[in-house]
Parts: structure tokens; C-alpha cells; sequence
């Protein structure tokens, strides 16, 4: 009787899963009584139902269950959750009948699971893109609330992608492009490699069954060429290791279809030019590394892989272009692996993976294995893993309602792909960043205290603004200034998640915090002009500033970033504009009238000049050169100088300053600066109030963050200029200075 040998073959699955959860991890008698009630209520709640393949329906989330345990690595709260995934939508079984026995944890992933795919199927109806985006959002907050959501979901769906033969076609298309859009990145960002290649293999066949048959054609003919690899590639290997003492499992694979047929259309190479169809796996037993200290352990570990791959490539060539070393710095996922690709006697190349037994759990089960330790310790706090992280960061993003559902589906698209760049500390460590970012994202990556007061970097010892775009390989140290705060206009500098919510963060209190002594300031500043505090005079505030918000007004007016100045400027109440406070002539400087300097005997009597060109000031070592009747005044380390002594030798003056005039010199110092807002005021205050020193002209040029300013002012002697220079260099943000 069929009835009675399907209701065993559910029987065997369902040995088979228990077998499995036993074999990842010891299981408790009370995880098995509750895998054991998941299973009767599936059973029963889906009891008259039938896939369209006509099989009991049960089989489909024993699958999903058995997927969930041996393919991804997880425990038995997975285990529960996909023997009831589909129970809520589809039978009388409730969210409170589950949450009632089995807790909260499970009703709520289930309910995760249950949210998407009702929200798939609005989508699937809906033609409009944005409203599908929106629905992408519900699914996508979903998936964020719990990983085990998307492993699930991801483990489902890879039942369905296997079992979709029996769909109409049209079905097996909009799955198959749902599932490219959606669940193979995430695959891939879980780090979940196998599952990713088998569903992108799947979707291949549905979607473009000619190619798939084509390509799976031309791989079935290459068997004679394994065979010859084996003889003349893995023989000689194995008898390698043997003689080097070590331990290990070799394993070999060919290329996936899909992964030929991308590399085809990628490279536009064809099927015969494809130089890594073949691969091999060697995983090493270090049974000494076990019991050391982690760090230890990893070292011999790596130091294994390294003596393996010598072996190796001492025998067959390698492309060194291929060297791929996730051992010294592992991917974000955690995996580890040293690749090399070499040349073999037939004249293939072919991969090499080395890797430990420890990286290749990591590789293969990486991530369930973080997970499987949190259910095993339930009670234990355990440091959230990437993933973990990166779901909260997408959650955050997704609950801004600010942001449309599309850019949200965008910007999650893209976060699935996010490569990695690798900086430098100045101490030589190295900090894995996404690529494009920048140096604030670098700053906040290693503390947010950092970021906050971050003006900018020294990149390979070259000053950099904080928007500058980090690259792989670069050292990088930070500059920082306790003046410096977080701005609006930084968050067009961040890139990175983590860097852009510190720095909402800090704005949003911040602001909060000063709004009193914004309304305080302005209140005080307009009694002190007798003007009347009254709505239309805060909206011309904004306006006149573009400021939308009172708050923002406030905080503007408590940090000083619209003073006094500018609200007379915007009362009409100041005298000047300000553009004139930064070229203004001089003409009240003293010119001296006795000569300031002292010359021989001899040359009494010639007018004396400071030259033009490096503008000698009384301190300074000075040589006369007479030229045109005067004597030109140089500093004796002056090129133009030097190059008339030596052509001249008999118009040499001998001269020095006269002492006890008080006689001011015009000198010129250049500055090297990251540019920020109010530099240019500081560095006028410095002059100005500071050092009391007269300003000839200022002029300061921003470009790409970095602002280079000349500065024309006169000083009485060189005591005043070092201690100005020295000054100017106190100032935060200012990276250079330099007398002209
Ligand atoms: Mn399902």
C-alpha cells in the first residue's frame, strides 16, 4: 500500500534529521521532545496536503529542517522553526498556539518567515516597481529581525529551486529571478558558498536551459583530463605530503556551470580557455594547534599552510597573480584559506586551496557554528557576529522613514556586495574597511571618539581631508583636534553605516543640548541692539542663513557658526562687509623713515632697501648687495642673493640692523591647511588679536578639502614671525607654515 511506505519514508527523514542534529552537537533530551512535537504538529497541520509534485507536504519542511541542520550547520532551534515555517499561513496552527510551546524566540522567527512570504506574494501581484520595493522592505525588515529568518528562508527556498520541476513555467521563471535578486546575494554575504553556487546553478537551468545543457555537456567530456590530473597531479602531491609528515584530506572539484559560463562572459574566454576548471582542496590535520592559545594556534596553523604551499609550487609553477592569502587577512566572514594557482604536467591550471582543518569548518560552517554555540549556551553573552552586526545596521537603515523604499532595497543590494580594503595603522596593524571608504569611516571604524573630532589623515605621510577615499594597502593615521565636532556636511564624507549613525547621533543631541544657549545668545545679542524678538525675525534668520528648523538656528547661533557678525549682517546693522577684512591695504603702515639698517663705512650714505624678493625682517641674518646705486638689503641664505655674491663679489655690503627702531617689515608666510569652517577666522584672530600684527592680505583656496593660503603682513623683527609661524602651526586643522 503507497499510504503506508510514504508514512515510513517520513519516518526516515524525519531519523534522518535527528540523526543530523546529533551529529552537529550533543542534544538534550528537551530539544528532542520539542523537534519531536514541531514535527507532529507540521505533520498533522499539513496533513491533507500535497506539493504540486504530489507528495505529502510534510516532506517539504523536513527538507527545508534537513537543509537547515546538515548543509548550513545550525541547531535545534532551527530545526523546530522549519518543520512549522509554512504551518502558520497555511494551516489553523496560530503564532499564539506556537509561542505557547515553544517560546517566544521561535513564534517570532517563524512569524519572520511567514511575513515574507506573504509580502512575496503581494509583490508577486503587483506589476508597480515601488510599490514592490516597498514590499522588498517588508521583507528585508523581516529578515533582519532574526538571521535564522533568512537562513531559513534561504534553506526553503533552496528546496523549492530543487523541487521546482513540477511548476508552470512561467512560475519557475519569477522564482528563479526572485531568487537571483534576492536570496543568491544574500547567500553569498552569509558566506553560505555552497548554497550559493547550487542556487546559482539552479536558476541557470530555468533560466537559460540551452546553455546550462551545453556547458554541462562540454564538462562530462573533460573526464578523461581528471583522470590524467589524478595521476600526474594529485599522485605526485599526496606522495609529497607523505614524505613532509603531514595530515590531511585532499579534496578535488570541478567548476560549477555556472560559474564556467560567467567566467566565459566575463573574461570572454571560451570553454577550453577556462584555466581554473579544476580545483583542489588540501585540508591539514594540526592536532598540535589544539590546546594552544588562539593566537599561538593560528600561527602554527599558518605556518602549516605556508610549508604546504612551498611544497607545492616548488614543484608545479604558480601565477603569481593568483595568490590569494585569507590566512594572514581573512575575509569579513571569517574565512581563511590560502589559494594558489599552478600549472600541472598536462598543461592545466589548476586552483589550490590550503587551509586548515579548523578553516575549513570555518569555511564551510563558519557561521552556523557561531550560532550553534548561542543555542548550546543560551545563557551566556556572546560577542554579535558580523552578520549579526550587519543585520542591525540594515534594520536601523530600514526603519528610517525618511528614506524611500527603493534606495533602501538599493542600498541593501549594494551592502551584499560591499568588497573589502585593507588599512594600515601607523602601527602596522591592518583594519578591514568596505571598499569606498573614507578616511572619517576609517576614524569611527577604530573609536568613535576618533571620528568625532577627526580633521582629516595622514595617508603614506601625506595629509589628506576627511572625505578622501582610502585604498587597499594605504597607512593611514588620523588627525584629530578636541575643536573639532561632527557636522551636517560630514555625513557626505561617510560612507560606512557605523560612521554615518555616530555621527546623526552626536548632531542630534548635540543640538538638543545647545538649543538654550542658542535662544540665550540671540536673545542677549538683539537686547544689546534694541530689536524685538518676534516669529518673523526668526524666520528671516533662517532665511537669510537657509536654515530650516528653529533647532538647527539655535545650535548654528550657540557654536558660534553665526556670530554677532553675521547677525548684524543679517539685521543690516554692521558697518562692512567682511570680504573687505581680509584685502585690506595698509597704507598707515609706518615706512621707515631712517634706514634700518647699518652699513660700512664705506657705504654710508647709499639709500638702503629691503629686497623685494625674500623680505628680510630685523632679526634675520642680512648681506647688502649694491645694486643701481642702493643697496638691495638680502637674508644671506637668499637665492637671488647668493647667486649676485658670487657673481660679484665687489658689490658685497657688509650691513646689519640698525637696533632699537621699532619699524615693521612686510613678510609673506604660506599655509598648508585642512580645510573646515572658520579657519580663515582663526587664523586672523591669531594676527590680529593674538600676535597684534598688521595684515597686508590674506588669501586662502580650498580645493578637494585642503585649503593653501598666503598671508602678506608685517612684522618688526624675526622674533615676531617665528613666534607667529609657531602660532599659525598651534592652530587645528593647519598642517604647514612656512615664511614665503
Ligand atoms: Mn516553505
Amino acid at each position: 500500500m503507497e499510504e503506508i511506505s510514504e508514512e515510513k519514508q517520513v519516518e526516515q527523514k524525519y531519523d534522518e534529521l535527528i540523526e543530523a542534529c546529533r551529529s552537529n552537537q550533543p542534544l538534550s533530551p528537551e530539544d528532542e521532545s520539542n523537534i519531536f512535537r514541531a514535527f507532529n504538529i507540521a505533520r498533522n497541520a499539513h496533513a491533507d496536503t500535497r506539493r504540486k509534485s504530489g507528495e505529502l507536504y510534510i516532506f517539504h519542511p523536513l527538507a527545508v529542517a534537513l537543509i537547515a541542520v546538515k548543509e548550513v550547520g545550525l541547531g535545534p532551534i532551527a530545526a523546530i522553526c522549519a518543520l512549522l515555517h509554512d504551518v502558520v499561513e497555511d494551516t489553523d496552527v496560530s503564532l499564539d498556539n506556537l509561542r505557547a510551546i515553544f517560546g517566544n524566540r521561535v513564534a517570532r522567527i517563524v512569524d519572520g518567515v511567514t511575513k515574507i512570504d506573504k509580502a512575496t506574494m503581494i509583490a508577486e501581484q503587483n506589476d508597480n516597481f515601488s510599490s514592490q520595493a516597498e514590499n522588498y522592505r517588508k521583507i528585508l525588515l523581516a529578515m533582519c529581525d532574526d538571521a535564522y529568518v533568512i537562513f531559513l528562508k534561504l534553506c526553503d527556498r533552496l528546496h523549492n529551486m530543487r523541487t521546482l520541476g513540477s511548476m508552470k513555467d512561467t512560475k519557475k521563471l519569477a522564482i528563479s529571478s526572485e531568487t537571483q535578486y534576492l536570496y543568491i546575494p544574500l547567500a553569498h554575504r552569509l558566506g553560505l558558498y555552497s548554497i550559493k553556487t547550487e542556487l546559482d546553478d539552479l536558476v541557470m537551468q530555468y533560466t537559460n536551459p540551452e546553455k546550462y545543457a551545453e556547458i554541462s555537456g562540454k564538462i562530462a567530456d573533460t573526464a578523461g583530463t581528471e583522470i590524467k590530473l589524478k595521476e600526474c597531479f594529485t599522485k605526485p602531491i599526496k606522495n609529497m605530503l607523505d614524505a613532509g609528515g603531514f595530515r590531511y584530506t585532499i579534496k578535488t572539484r570541478v567548476k560549477s556551470v555556472y560559474s564556467c559560463w560567467k567566467k566565459m562572459q566575463n573574461k570572454g574566454v571560451s570553454f577550453d580557455e577556462i584555466f581554473d576548471l579544476y580545483a583542489m582542496r588540501i585540508i591539514l590535520d594540526v592536532p598540535q594547534a589544539e590546546g594552544m592559545p588562539t593566537e599561538e594556534a593560528k600561527r602554527l596553523e599558518a605556518e602549516e599552510c605556508f610549508k604546504v604551499y612551498t611544497l607545492i609550487t616548488g614543484q608545479f609553477a604558480p601565477e603569481p597573480s593568483r595568490l590569494r592569502d585569507w590566512i594572514r587577512n581573512p575575509k569579513n566572514n571569517g574565512y581563511e584559506s590560502l589559494h594558489t594557482t599552478v600549472m600541472t604536467p598536462i598543461g592545466r591550471w589548476v586552483e589550490v586551496q590550503i587551509r586548515t582543518t579548523r578553516m575549513d569548518r570555518i569555511a564551510e560552517k563558519g557561521i552556523a557554528a557561531h550560532f550553534l554555540y548561542k543555542e548550546a549556551h543560551p545563557n551566556e553573552v556572546v560577542k554579535q557576529s558580523p552578520v549579526e552586526e550587519w543585520l542591525g545596521q540594515i534594520r536601523t537603515s530600514l526603519e528610517d522613514p525618511n528614506k524611500n523604499a527603493l534606495d533602501l532595497v538599493e542600498e541593501f543590494k549594494e551592502s551584499l556586495y560591499t568588497k573589502e580594503i585593507y588599512i594600515f595603522t601607523p602601527k602596522g596593524e591592518t583594519i578591514k574597511m568596505p571598499s569606498r571608504s573614507t578616511v572619517l569611516d576609517f576614524a569611527y571604524a577604530i573609536h568613535s571618539q576618533l571620528g568625532d573630532h577627526c580633521i582629516g589623515a595622514k595617508v603614506n605621510a601625506r595629509v589628506v581631508p576627511i572625505g578622501y577615499r582610502l585604498h587597499s594597502g594605504e597607512q593611514v593615521q588620523i588627525l584629530t583636534s578636541q575643536k573639532t565636532y561632527p557636522s551636517e556636511q560630514w555625513l557626505d564624507e561617510a560612507q560606512t553605516q557605523r560612521a554615518r549613525e555616530h555621527i546623526k547621533d552626536y548632531i542630534r543631541t548635540r543640538k538638543k543640548d545647545r538649543r538654550e544657549e542658542g535662544e540665550e545668545k540671540l536673545k542677549q545679542f538683539l537686547d544689546n541692539e534694541h530689536i524685538e524678538l518676534t516669529t518673523e525675525r526668526i524666520a528671516r534668520l533662517k532665511r537669510y542663513f537657509s536654515i530650516d528648523s528653529d533647532i538647527d538656528l539655535y545650535y548654528k547661533i550657540a557654536t558660534g557658526e553665526i556670530g554677532s557678525e553675521d547677525l548684524k549682517q543679517c539685521f543690516h546693522l554692521a558697518k562692512s562687509s567682511p570680504e573687505l577684512l581680509f584685502l585690506r591695504p595698509l597704507d598707515d603702515i609706518s615706512t621707515p623713515t631712517t634706514s634700518p639698517f647699518l652699513t660700512d663705512i664705506a657705504h654710508e650714505g647709499f639709500e638702503t632697501q629691503p629686497a623685494t624678493c625674500c623680505k628680510p625682517v630685523q632679526g634675520d641674518r642680512v648681506i647688502g648687495i649694491v645694486t643701481d646705486g642702493k643697496i638691495m638689503v638680502h637674508r644671506t641664505n637668499c637665492p637671488n642673493a647668493i647667486h649676485e655674491m658670487a657673481a660679484h663679489e665687489d658689490r658685497i655690503v657688509r650691513t646689519r640692523w640698525r637696533t632699537g627702531e621699532k619699524i615693521a617689515f612686510l613678510t609673506g608666510v604660506t599655509i598648508t591647511a585642512i580645510d573646515r569652517k572658520g579657519l580663515l577666522q582663526e587664523i586672523t584672530r591669531v594676527i590680529s588679536d593674538d600676535m597684534n600684527l598688521n595684515m597686508r592680505a590674506i588669501t586662502l583656496e580650498a580645493s578637494e578639502g585642503l585649503g593653501q593660503g598666503l598671508i602678506m603682513l608685517y612684522v618688526h623683527n624675526l622674533s615676531d614671525l617665528d613666534r607667529l609661524i609657531e602660532r599659525l602651526r598651534a592652530i587645528d586643522g593647519v598642517e604647514k607654515v612656512q615664511r614665503v
